[in-house]
């Protein structure tokens, strides 16, 4: 039998794991963080960096007794502001450590350095991909400005992939799941069988495999992709009953999800193959081919999601990047 979406925020509850949905200024809509009412008392993920968000958590918190001042431990599931905006306010008042991947620490702590180097890495990325110079700029200067609602993080305490996490009534397996973003971490408690996945699975919404720059620094392209397709099916062995997502409702039968997920990336990339069967297409082609002329704001995410498929279809030996000095064109290999 599996749980519906309430009656696993209710199982989680009773193991002491409460969401608190947060408010954010993004499309998504609000964030889940999870307060663990354990010793260290700890919560996962922050929320944006806004006053908004602060009095929704401080008022959350209350509703179960706690301030942010109580907060012992926080832990941070990936880099994206959504998730992370108020940790710098919530150390300052709590004196709280934070928790996160390793691989994640120095760009956590760099945080508008790195947002600037992540805004160029995607700009030259979208004009070797064909998208026009003035969509490009555009979207930078979008991204410059939801740049107020992140914060840097200092961590006290590096993660490592495997290790797990002691408190006073639980054990977290901390396991990491590069995809969406490289630095999603997810959180695995064997004995309840219950898993806090945050944006790695979202029930309602495919997450995007965001090309981004890789946390070692160096300059090579990830293929964001291909990384996560190998996160789900490592995450689709857990044998989970619930799964807490970063957005919206809690799944409860994560290997259905996963295979629909899988086999939604199977038809695409068939899809994308045969566009560029037809003639070689730059990425913007391709994205133009499938979703039309889209938002400024949906233009990177477009892109990021035929270049993940397009680094499928390079692997296999079916296509390849043709480049000249202004563009790559994906061809097909025979
Ligand atoms: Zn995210």
């Amino acid at each position: 039998m599996t749980l519906t979406p309430e009656q696993a925020l209710a199982q989680a509850e009773d193991a002491g794991i409460h969401r608190l949905a947060i408010p954010t200024p993004f499309a998504v809509g609000r964030v889940n963080c999870y307060l663990l009412e354990d010793e260290p008392l700890t919560l996962v993920d922050t929320g944006p960096n806004s006053g908004k968000a602060l009095d929704e958590l401080q008022a959350q918190l209350a509703a179960r007794g706690h301030s942010i001042d109580d907060l012992e431990l926080v832990i941070l599931t990936h880099q994206h502001i959504d998730h992370l905006g108020l940790v710098e306010i919530i150390v300052q008042h709590s004196g709280a450590e934070v928790a996160a991947i390793d691989v994640a620490a120095d760009r956590l702590a760099n945080f508008s350095e790195d947002a600037e180097l992540e805004d160029s890495f995607a700009v030259d990325l979208m004009l070797r991909n064909g998208i026009p110079q003035e969509v490009a700029f555009a979207l930078q200067s979008v991204s410059r400005s939801f740049r107020g609602w992140g914060a840097k993080a200092e961590v006290t305490r590096r993660l490592r992939d495997g290790e797990e996490i002691s408190f006073a009534d639980r054990r977290l397996q901390v396991l990491h799941r590069p995809g969406h973003s490289p630095s999603d971490t997810v959180f695995w408690d064997a004995e309840r069988r219950i898993l806090i996945a945050a944006d790695h699975l979202i029930a309602h919404i495919s997450s995007n495999p965001l090309i981004t720059r890789p946390l070692d620094g160096s300059s090579e392209r990830p293929q964001a992709l291909v990384q996560y397709i190998e996160s789900m099916r490592k995450t689709r062995e857990l044998p989970a009953e619930i799964v807490l997502s970063g957005h919206g409702d809690p799944i409860t039968d994560h290997v259905a999800l996963i295979d629909e997920r899988l086999s939604k990336h199977e038809r695409r990339k068939e899809k994308i193959y045969g566009l560029i069967e037809e003639q070689p297409r730059t990425g913007y082609e391709i994205a133009q081919a499938i979703w039309g002329n889209v938002a400024v704001t949906q233009a990177f995410l477009t892109l990021s999601e035929v270049i993940g498929h397009a680094d499928l279809l390079v692997n296999e030996g079916r296509v390849r990047e043709a480049e000249d000095e202004e563009v790559i064109r994906y061809e097909a290999t025979r």
